[in-house]
């Protein structure tokens, strides 16, 4: 039976650590805040910009709120996250993706300042995880290297193998754990024979967007199995890309969902926040 990774323990533990964090840094006069642009009202957004604000409240960082309405021009939204780079009070600044199909989200993204891009999705912070520099890297494969290495689990020289290739995880999730010194394998829709190089994994991350896709045929006794999916089953119960109930008989450890890989991304967009802030502050 394997071992569960509870990514909800584990970003308590983070929130933690930085509400800590924070608190020393209002003693030193230094504040946090991080500005929250949602532009319509898609209810999936709704709850994530909640969520979010909740754990600044909890994490002791300053959130503003924009909540702009559908019509919302690409001008007008772009008009305000220039405004937005040039507030020295705002630290971080996050647009909730998706946009309208109006907005070129591409052109928002890049008109972030990188000093303030705590999403991690601005060219200039992809390209500088990919050489191996310094900035802010995109939460959700972040939030899985602190699972792995808050669980013990040893990335260097282990075969890891990502199923999922976006920009948002898949990708960034290869250049983290390249840069742990695993040995990186990724994998995709064209990939001719998926199950024959899951079943090399030590690590396997899954990120693919199908219910339950990854069972037990897929993996190798004793794998780590990372399931980054968010999805519905035939009853609309949240689940995530690895079928959890075949798989934990097999693996050596496996990340639930819900309470795996979805709270870290919280946890480290916080980290992210107040990284921006003490960076802005040179500390
Ligand atoms: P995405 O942009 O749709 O990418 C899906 C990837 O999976 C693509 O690279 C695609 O290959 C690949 N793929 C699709 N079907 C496949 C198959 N049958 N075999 C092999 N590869 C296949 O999705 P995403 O944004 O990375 O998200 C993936 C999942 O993670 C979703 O369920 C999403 O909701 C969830 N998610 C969760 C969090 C969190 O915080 N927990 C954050 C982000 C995403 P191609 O490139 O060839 O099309």
């Amino acid at each position: 039976m394997a071992k569960i990774i509870d990514g909800k323990k584990i970003s308590q533990e983070i929130k933690d650590e930085l509400k800590e964090k924070t608190g020393q840094l209002k003693q030193e006069g230094v504040s946090v805040c991080l500005a929250v642009i949602q532009v319509g009202n898609n209810p999936a957004s709704t709850v994530y910009v909640g969520n979010k604000k909740k754990a600044c409240a909890y994490v002791g960082i300053e959130s503003l709120a924009y909540e702009l309405p559908e019509e919302t021009t690409e001008e007008e939204l772009l008009k305000l996250v220039r405004e937005l780079n040039e507030k020295e009070e705002v630290d971080g600044i996050l647009v909730q993706l998706p946009l309208p199909s109006h907005i070129d989200e591409d052109k928002v993204i890049q008109a972030i300042s990188p000093l303030k891009d705590v999403d991690g999705f601005h060219p200039q912070s992809v390209g500088a995880l990919s050489i191996g520099q310094k900035g802010f890297v995109s939460c959700t494969p972040a939030g899985i290297i602190q699972l792995l290495k808050r669980s013990g689990v040893e990335i260097d020289g282990k075969e890891c193998v990502i199923v999922g290739r976006s920009n948002i995880v898949g990708k960034p999730m290869a250049l983290l754990l390249l840069r742990e010194n695993g040995t990186v394998t990724v994998c995709h829709s064209h990939t001719s024979d998926l199950k024959e190089v899951t079943r090399r994994a030590d690590i396997l991350v899954v990120a693919i967007g199908k219910a339950k896709m990854v069972d037990s045929s897929y993996i190798k006794e004793g794998a780590v199995v990372i399931d980054v999916g968010m999805d519905r089953d035939e009853n609309g119960k949240l689940c995530g890309d690895v079928d959890f109930d075949s798989v934990k008989e097999k693996a050596g450890a496996v990340t639930p969902v819900p309470g795996g890989v979805g709270p870290m991304t919280i946890a480290m967009l916080m980290n992210n926040c107040v990284e921006a802030a003490l960076q802005k502050k040179g500390l």
